[in-house]
């Protein structure tokens, strides 16, 4: 029987959630503990102090809509969690790794920016607006995290990455990896 509605999408949804912030939970002291940027660090850090706070205010939202606060297992923030936890074991040099954890944390926000972007809409359509509200601000706390990783990465993590790449980082040292890579008979 195809009988369930969007509300019931919704709860679904919001568990999902519920589930995915408690495994960010988990993972954010990894990636904290990772990161050789102090600044990087404390992001990681205190991004997990916000997540402890959005998962208090998804079992308001639970409450508010008369439903008890339950988990569903999400695959989608397993998958991005798995893929950073990967890349940590890879062999890159510091500076990569901290690159790649920004990455990481990126995919990350951008998923939870996507369902709570949705969770707002549908609320809102339904006319939840205590949880329409509550879901807006962890909606907000993930754009920030992302901004914030964003301006980590252009303020200077990259450019660290770079240097270490291209250590000799002129013109010249770019035409000879070129010239070996040719030899190789690489067609990139
Ligand atoms: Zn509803
Ligand atoms: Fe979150
Ligand atoms: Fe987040």
């Amino acid at each position: 029987m195809a009988d369930k509605t969007l509300h019931d999408l919704f709860i679904d949804e919001l568990r999902d959630m519920f589930d995915a912030e408690k495994q960010l939970i988990k993972a954010l002291p990894k990636l904290a503990r990772a990161a050789s940027s102090a600044k990087l660090r404390a992001a990681f850090e205190s991004h997990l102090k916000q997540t402890r706070g959005q998962v208090t205010r998804l079992e308001k939202v639970f409450t508010s809509l008369g439903e008890k606060p339950r988990g569903k297992h999400c695959d989608g923030i397993a998958g991005i969690i798995k893929e950073g936890d990967a890349v940590m074991k890879e062999g890159f040099d510091a500076e990569a790794l901290d690159a790649a954890l920004i990455a990481g944390g990126q995919r990350a926000e951008h998923y939870e920016m996507a369902a709570y972007g949705t969770l707002v809409a549908w609320a809102r359509i339904m006319g939840h607006t205590e949880a329409a509200r509550l879901l807006q601000l962890n909606l907000n706390e993930e754009g920030d995290a992302d901004q914030k990783l964003s301006n980590l990465a252009e303020g200077g993590v990259n450019q660290k990455a770079a240097n270490k790449a291209h250590s000799g980082g002129d013109e010249d040292s770019e035409r000879s990896a070129a010239r070996k890579s040719k030899k190789r008979g690489k067609t990139r």
